[in-house]
C-alpha cells in the first residue's frame, strides 16, 4: 500500500476543532480519534496531531525511510499548527515548543507500548522553559527526565533483564549518595545540571553518540520508536492474550506538553466516571499534587483520592485517621475545589456524551485543567453488568445496547467462588491493602512473574508489577504488591483480566533475594500458601476454602433481559442430578447431552459394567445388564425429576469399552479377586478390548449395533423412569440420542430396537409418555448425509467434539502436542476445539442443517460439543437457525447472553441486508426508469426531427405553390394590363 493522492496521514486537533472524530478509532487508535472528538465537543485538550495506524503498517512493511518520506511535509505542517495555537516554537531559546509522543492503537493497550514526554527540551530550549516557568529547577527536571526517557525508550538503553540496572537510575543513585540525600526532590539545580551532564556522557558512552540537540532528530526519534513499540515483546503478548491482531499498527499521537510538575498549584491524575471494580454509580480517581502523569501509575508515591467521598473510602481502608487524611492526603475536591468542579462536569458531560463508564487522564498545569484522554474504562465482570444495568435504567441506552455491553465470557468472573464466610472467619487476616480488582485467590507464593508456574496455584507477590510481568500475571490466581493505587499498572491489568487483585499494601516487606515476605511479626516464603481478598483488600495467610456466589440482582435482571432477546435456548451438558440442578438454577432450559457412560463409573454399577464386558455370550451379558437396569432407571428418575417439564437428551453408551476395565495391574488384581477370576483372564480380557484408534474403534452406535441388548437395557431404564415420575405427577420428556451415527442403516437399526423396547414397556405398563429419538452429528458422513439420516432421526445434536476430531483428522487426545505450536506459528488462529472452525467444519454443519430440514422441516436442531458455550459458536449456531445450544452448567449464563447477542447482531444484520437489498431494488428501478426515460428522448427527438422535417417539406411546397400562385397572379395581371 503506497501513499494514495490525497491519503491523510497526519490529522490535527485543538482549539474546538479536529480533523478527525470518535467514529475513526481504526485509523487514528483510540485515544487519537477521542482526543479529536473531545477537541470538537469543546473539552480543553492539549493541540496536537495523530499520525495514521496506517503510517505504522506501512513503516513495518517497508521501513523507516519510506515512512518519513511519506509523512515529513504533514508532520512539520501539523507542528505549525501546534505551535501557532500553542504560541510557541520548537526548539526555541525564549519560547519552546515542547510535545509529548504516546502510542494509541484502536484497542486499548495500557503501558505495552512506548511514550516519550517533554521532547524539544535541548540546552537552548531548557533556559526558555526556566525563564517561561520562571523555575529553573522545574526546567532542569524536565530536562533530566527527557533524556532519561529518551535513552531508554528510543536509544535502546532500558536494561533487558531483571539483573542489570538503568544506566540512568545508577547515576541518580550516585549522585543521592554524593548529596547524601534520600528523595529526588531534595536535589538541587545544580545537582539536576550535573544529572544532565552524566545521563550525556552515558548516552555517548553506550551508543556512540551525542544525545540529539535537534529537536527534530529527536521528534522522528520518538515516533519511530513508538513505532516500534509495537514489536516489541509485552505488546506482541497482550495482542494474543486479547485477540488484537497485528496488522491493526498504533497509531502515534504527538501533543503539546502540559506540566502537571510545574508547582503546587499542578497536578495530574486519572479518574473514572463510575468504579470499574464494583460498577458503583460514583466518580473516583487518584492524583498527585506536582507530578508527571506516570507517577501515578507507577506506584512510586501514594496517590490521592479526587473526591472527599473516596478520600474517605479510602482513609478506612488504609487504616488513616480523618485528620491525618485531611492533612497529609485531601482529596481533589478539597485541595483545588474550582478545578475539582470543572472535572466534575467534564466527566459528567464526557460520560453522557459516550454513554458509557469513561477512563480519564487530566494535568492541571498552573491552576488550568487540561483533558489528556478519555476512553471506555476497562472494568471487572461485575462492574460490567451493574453499570449496563444501571446505565438502561438511567435511560441511557436500550435493552439491546444494555446486552451488548456486557462481554459473555466476561461472566464467567461472576460465576466463579468467593471465599466461603466461615473458612473466612477463621483465616488469619496478616494485613490489609487495596481492593484492586475483586474476587476470592489462593494459592502458593511466587516472587517473580517467570515463576507463577511453578505451582498449580500461585499468587504473584510484587512490590510493584510492570507491564513485563503481564505473562505470569495472566497465569497466577491473584496479584499482590505492595505499592500503587487503584490505578497502578497491577491494578488495571488485574482489573482487565478479571483476575483478584490486592495492590498498595505498604506494610508488606518484601524481600525478593531471600524470597520471603515480612509483615508485623509473620513471615512468609516462597512456596506458602496465602489467600487473597479483592474485593476487601484483606490478605490471609493459608488456604482458604470458597463457595458458590450469589446470583440474583443485576446479574438476574440482565439474564431476563438476554432471554427475551434471543431466540435459541440454552441447554446444559449434565449427568448428575447434581449437575442438573446447578444448570437450571442458572437458567438452563433442558438438558441437551446426558452422557450416560459416566454413570457406570460409580461402585455398584461399574462392577455390574465389567461383569457384562467379561460375559462371554449375549446371555451373560444380559445377565450383568439386568443388574445395571435398576441402577440406571434410578439415575435418569433423579435427572428427570431435576429437570421436570423440560426435555432432557439422553446418549445411549458412547466410549469404547476398554475405558471400564483398569490396565494397572494393582486395579486388575483388586478386580480380579472382586469377580473371583485370575488376573490373567482380566488381562486377556483387557488385550482383547486394545484398539489403534479407540476414538474411531468400537465405540458409539457401533457398541449398540453389536450388542442390542445394551440399548435394549438403557432404552428401557429411560422410559420405566419417566413412567415412573408420571406415576408420581412430574413430566420427563426424553429425547433419546443415538451416537455417532455414519449412515442411515445403523441409525435405523438403533431406532427399530429402541422402538420396539419402549413399545414394549408401554405394553406392560399400560402406560404411554412422548419421546423422541434422535442422533448427534458427529461423523462428517453423517452431516454429508443428512437428508438420509433425517428420514429415521426426530432431532440432531451436533458433537462437535468428535466433529472436529474428524474433520481436521486431529486426534482429540493427542492434539496438545502439536496445537499450541499451529498457534504460535500462526498455522491456526484458534484452538478449533474451543471456537467452531467455522469455514471447514461450518461448512458440514450447514449442509447437515439443509439436507435435514429438507427431508424433515421441523427437525429440532442444537449442538453440545464444547463450542455450545463459546460465544463466538453460539452466533455461528444462530446463523443457522439452532433450536438451542447445550453446554456445562457454569457456562449456561454465558451462553444466555451470547445467544442474546447473536440474535441482536442478527437482527442488525438482517436489517442492514435489507437495507442493502432494497437500496439495490431501489437503484435498479432508477436505472430502470432513467433508461426507459432515455429511450423515451430519444424516440421523442427523433419524432421531433422527423416532424419537424415534414414541416419544413410542407412548407417549401406551400412556398412553391403560393409562388406559383404568385407567378400566375402576375402573368394574369400582365395580360389584364395588355389587354
Ligand atoms: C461431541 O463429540 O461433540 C460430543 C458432545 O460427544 P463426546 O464429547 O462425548 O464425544
Ligand atoms: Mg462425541
Amino acid at each position: 500500500m503506497g501513499k494514495e493522492k490525497n491519503q491523510k496521514t497526519v490529522y490535527l486537533f485543538g482549539d474546538k476543532k479536529a480533523d478527525g472524530d470518535a467514529s475513526m478509532k481504526n485509523l487514528l487508535g483510540g485515544k487519537g480519534a477521542n482526543l479529536a472528538e473531545m477537541s470538537l465537543i469543546g473539552v480543553p485538550v492539549p493541540p496536537g496531531f495523530t499520525i495514521t495506524t496506517e503510517v505504522c503498517t506501512l513503516y513495518n512493511d517497508k521501513g523507516r525511510d519510506y515512512a518519513v518520506s511519506l509523512i515529513k511535509e504533514d508532520v512539520e505542517k501539523a507542528v505549525a499548527e501546534v505551535e501557532r495555537m500553542t504560541g510557541t516554537k520548537f526548539g526555541d531559546s525564549n519560547n519552546p515548543c515542547l510535545l509529548s509522543v504516546r502510542s494509541g492503537a484502536r484497542a486499548s493497550m495500557p503501558g505495552m507500548m512506548d511514550t516519550v514526554l517533554n521532547l524539544g527540551l535541548t540546552d537552548a530550549a531548557v533556559a526558555g522553559i526556566a525563564k517561561k516557568s520562571n523555575n529553573e529547577r522545574f526546567a532542569w527536571d524536565s530536562y533530566r527526565r527527557f533524556v532519561q526517557m529518551y535513552g531508554d525508550v528510543v536509544l535502546g538503553m532500558k536494561p533487558e533483564s531483571k539483573e542489570d540496572i538503568d544506566p540512568f537510575e545508577e547515576i541518580i543513585e550516585a549522585i543521592k549518595d554524593e548529596k547524601q540525600v534520600s528523595n529526588d526532590t531534595e536535589l538541587t539545580v545544580d545537582d539536576l545540571k550535573d544529572m544532565v551532564k552524566r545521563f550525556k556522557a552515558a548516552v555517548k558512552a553506550q551508543t556512540g553518540h551525542d544525545f540529539p540537540e535537534d529537536p527534530w532528530e529527536q521528534l522522528w526519534g520518538a515516533v519511530m520508536a513508538v513505532f516500534d513499540s509495537w514489536m516489541n515483546d509485552r505488546a506482541i503478548l497482550y495482542r494474543k492474550l486479547n485477540d488484537i491482531p497485528a496488522e491493526w499498527g498504533t497509531a502515534v499521537n504527538v501533543q503539546a506538553m502540559v506540566f502537571g510538575n510545574m508547582g503546587d498549584n499542578s497536578a495530574t491524575g486519572v479518574a473514572f466516571t463510575r468504579d470499574a471494580g464494583t460498577g458503583e454509580n460514583i466518580f473516583n480517581g487518584e492524583y498527585l499534587i506536582n507530578a508527571q502523569g506516570e507517577d501515578v501509575v507507577a506506584g512510586i508515591r501514594t496517590p490521592q483520592q479526587i473526591t472527599k467521598e473516596g478520600s474517605r473510602r479510602w482513609a478506612i481502608l488504609a487504616d488513616v485517621t480523618e485528620e491525618e487524611r485531611a492533612a497529609k492526603y485531601p482529596s481533589l475536591e478539597e485541595a483545588m475545589p474550582k478545578i475539582y468542579t470543572e472535572l466534575n462536569a467534564t466527566q459528567n458531560a464526557l460520560e453522557q456524551h459516550y454513554k458509557d463508564m469513561q477512563d480519564l487522564e487530566f494535568t492541571v498545569q498552573d491552576g488550568k485543567l487540561w483533558m489528556l484522554q478519555t476512553r471506555s474504562g476497562k472494568r471487572t465482570g461485575a462492574a460490567m453488568v451493574k453499570i449496563a444495568m444501571d446505565m438502561l435504567k438511567e435511560g441511557m441506552i436500550s435493552e439491546k445496547e444494555a446486552l451488548l455491553r456486557v462481554e459473555p465470557n466476561k461472566l464467567d468472573e461472576l460465576l466463579h467462588p468467593v471465599f466461603d464466610k466461615d473458612a473466612l472467619a477463621e483465616g488469619k487476616v496478616i494485613t490489609k491493602g487495596l481492593p484492586a480488582s475483586p474476587g476470592a485467590a489462593t494459592g502458593q507464593m511466587v516472587f517473580f512473574a517467570d515463576e507463577c508456574e511453578k505451582y498449580e496455584n500461585s499468587i504473584l507477590v510484587r512490590i510493584e508489577t510492570s507491564p513485563e510481568d503481564l505473562e505470569g500475571m495472566n497465569i497466577a490466581n491473584g496479584i499482590l504488591t505492595a505499592r500503587g493505587g487503584m490505578t497502578s499498572h497491577a491494578a488495571v491489568v488485574a482489573r482487565g483480566m478479571g483476575k483478584c487483585c490486592v495492590s498498595g499494601a505498604g506494610s508488606l516487606v518484601i524481600d525478593y533475594k531471600t524470597r520471603t515476605l515480612k509483615v508485623d511479626g509473620v513471615s512468609l516464603k516462597e512456596g506458602d500458601w496465602i489467600s487473597l481478598n479483592g474485593t476487601t483488600g484483606e490478605i490471609l495467610e493459608g488456604k482458604i476454602g470458597t463457595i458458590d456466589p450469589e446470583l440474583s440482582g443485576d446479574f438476574g435482571e440482565l439474564m431476563t433481559l438476554a432471554d427475551k432477546h434471543s431466540v435459541m435456548l440454552v441447554r446444559t451438558n449434565a449427568d448428575t442430578p447434581h449437575d442438573s440442578k446447578v444448570a437450571r438454577d442458572f437458567g438452563a432450559q433442558g438438558i441437551g447431552l446426558c452422557r450416560t457412560e459416566h454413570m457406570f463409573f460409580e461402585e455398584d454399577k461399574i462392577k455390574a459394567m465389567r461383569e457384562m464386558i467379561l460375559a462371554e455370550d449375549e446371555a451373560g451379558r444380559r445377565e450383568a445388564l439386568d443388574k445395571l437396569l435398576p441402577l440406571q432407571r434410578k439415575d435418569f428418575e433423579g435427572i428427570f425429576q431435576a429437570m421436570h417439564d423440560l426435555p432432557v437428551t439422553v446418549r445411549l453408551l458412547d466410549p469404547p469399552l476398554h475405558e471400564f476395565v483398569p490396565h494397572e495391574e494393582e486395579n486388575q488384581k483388586q478386580m480380579a479377586e472382586e469377580m473371583g477370576i485370575t488376573v490373567a483372564d482380566i488381562q486377556a480380557k483387557v488385550e482383547s478390548l486394545h484398539e489403534f484408534n479407540p476414538m474411531l474403534g468400537h465405540r458409539g452406535c457401533r457398541l449398540g449395533n453389536t450388542y442390542p441388548e445394551i440399548t435394549e437395557m438403557q432404552s428401557r431404564a429411560i422410559i420405566e423412569a419417566a413412567l415412573n415420575l408420571k406415576a408420581q405427577g412430574i413430566t420427563a420428556k426424553p429425547e433419546i440420542m443415538i451416537p455417532l451415527v455414519g449412515t442411515k442403516k445403523e441409525l435405523k437399526m438403533q431406532e427399530e430396537i429402541v422402538r420396539a423396547t419402549v413399545e414394549k414397556v408401554f405394553e406392560e405398563r399400560n402406560e404411554r409418555i412422548d419421546y423422541l429419538v434422535g442422533t448427534m452429528i458427529e461423523i462428517p458422513r453423517a452431516a454429508l448425509t443428512a437428508d438420509e439420516i433425517a428420514e429415521t432421526a426426530e432431532f440432531f445434536s451436533f458433537g462437535t467434539n468428535d466433529l472436529t476430531q474428524m474433520t481436521f483428522g486431529y486426534s482429540r487426545d493427542d492434539a496438545g502436542k502439536f496445537l499450541p505450536t499451529y498457534l504460535d506459528k500462526g498455522i491456526l488462529e484458534y484452538d478449533p476445539f474451543q471456537v467452531i472452525d467455522q469455514t471447514g467444519v461450518g461448512s458440514l454443519m450447514k449442509i447437515a442443517v439443509e439436507k435435514g430440514r429438507k427431508t424433515r422441516p421441523n427437525i429440532k436442531i442444537g449442538i453440545c460439543g464444547e463450542h455450545g458455550g463459546e460465544p463466538s459458536s453460539v452466533e455461528f449456531c444462530n446463523t443457522l437457525g439452532f433450536g438451542y445450544v447445550s453446554c456445562s452448567p457454569f457456562r449456561v449464563p454465558i451462553a444466555r447472553l451470547a445467544a442474546a447477542h447473536a440474535n441482536i447482531k442478527q437482527g442488525a444484520w438482517d436489517a442492514d441486508n435489507a437495507k442493502e437489498t432494497l437500496k439495490e431494488s431501489a437503484k435498479n428501478v432508477a436505472d430502470a426508469v432513467s433508461s426507459e426515460y432515455a429511450n423515451v428522448e430519444k424516440e421523442a427527438k427523433k419524432a421531433a426531427k422527423k416532424a419537424r422535417k415534414e414541416a419544413e417539406k410542407e412548407l417549401k411546397n406551400l412556398r412553391n405553390e403560393a409562388k406559383n400562385i404568385f407567378k400566375k397572379f402576375e402573368e394574369e395581371i400582365k395580360n389584364l394590363k395588355k389587354k
